[in-house]
């Protein structure tokens, strides 16, 4: 048994008994932990009611060395997920992010990068817009982080390059070799049958890569900003708190501006092409999860490819929630 502190974010939360919870909770330090929550839905608890899903928290726990449970001792909450009435989009994303990563993870399989890449995506859905370029850059980097980004631009089965920046027709159709994750040239889809194949377009195969190229400059980013924010606080630790108030505000206008350019070329991709790579996504990521993801058919509401929901939309996914 050894005692842990760390970052965590609220993946599942599943009652237990009369008052207790059991927990998934992805963390900085150890990847996922499951855990018990002894007394949290009591009253007076020491978790102070932040172990909601998706909070963002600090929290203490015993490691168990047996097969048992965890133990969750204290937690205190760093930021709730709470997006406003009218950014459903940012909702039904979050909870696509919470299924996908768990879905995606091993117990205590340490993933500190991919950690904040999530707290990142979180706080940035919980607040502002832009929902279908974060989910794509999310999924291209956990693709990528767990060795499942396809093979976009060499032959999955003979490795062939193909001309992927010769062609400028994004709406071309290409085939893509869903089971062994990458695109198949004229040759080998000739040669043999090929189990697995869905068609998708050179536009969807770009537009994963850029995604994939966003999540990774958006860490990048946020790493130096948090820095250099940490170094201005140092700087000005005997300053008036007004003065702490300004840089705040300030490093808040900068995040803000850094944020948009790391999505600038996602955001305005062609539309077809966006919709081509939800479409893949969609399959490519049940094929490596072997399941569908419940909140999966959320998504297309979420990242606004097919338009906002409809009353009767929202009606069946609370069907489909109960
Ligand atoms: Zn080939």
């Amino acid at each position: 048994m050894s005692i842990e502190k760390t970052d965590a974010i609220v993946l599942k939360t599943v009652d237990f008994m009369e008052t207790s919870l059991v927990l998934t909770v992805f963390t900085r330090d150890l990847g996922k932990v499951r855990g018990l929550a002894k007394g949290a839905r009591r009253l007076k608890n020491p978790f102070e009611t932040s172990l909601d899903l998706l909070a963002s928290i600090k929290l203490t726990f015993i490691r168990k060395s047996s097969d048992a449970l965890d133990l969750f001792t204290e937690a205190k909450l760093a930021r709730r997920f709470r997006p406003n009435s009218r950014n459903l989009r940012g909702l039904y994303a979050g909870y696509y992010v919470a299924e996908l990563l768990d879905a995606m993870t091993e117990d205590y399989d340490p993933a500190p990068k991919l950690w904040r890449l999530t707290d990142l995506t979180l706080a940035s859905l919980a607040k502002r817009g832009r929902v279908g370029s974060r989910v794509f850059a999310y999924e291209a980097y956990l693709l990528d982080s767990f060795g499942e980004f396809p093979s976009v631009r060499n032959c999955v089965e003979c490795g062939q390059e193909l001309p992927l920046d010769r062609v400028d027709n994004l709406a071309r159709k290409i085939w893509f070799e869903n089971d062994r994750g990458g695109v198949v040239c004229r040759n080998c889809l000739a040669r043999r049958r090929t189990l697995g194949l869905v068609s998708t377009t050179i536009g969807a195969l770009k537009a994963l890569e850029t995604a994939r190229d966003a999540a990774r400059n958006m860490l990048l980013y946020n790493v130096a900003f948090e820095q250099n924010l940490e170094d201005q606080y140092e700087r000005a630790r005997n300053a008036p708190a007004t003065t702490l108030d300004q840089i705040g505000r300030n490093a808040e206008i900068v995040r803000e501006s850094l944020d948009s350019e790391t999505l600038e070329k996602l955001e305005t991709l062609d539309p077809g092409a966006r919709r081509d790579l939800r479409e893949l996504m969609n399959r490519y990521i049940m094929r490596i999860v072997r399941r569908p993801l419940r909140t999966a058919n959320w998504l297309r509401y979420a990242t606004g490819e097919d338009g906002a929901p409809t009353r009767d939309d929202v009606k069946t996914l609370e069907l489909s929630e109960a």
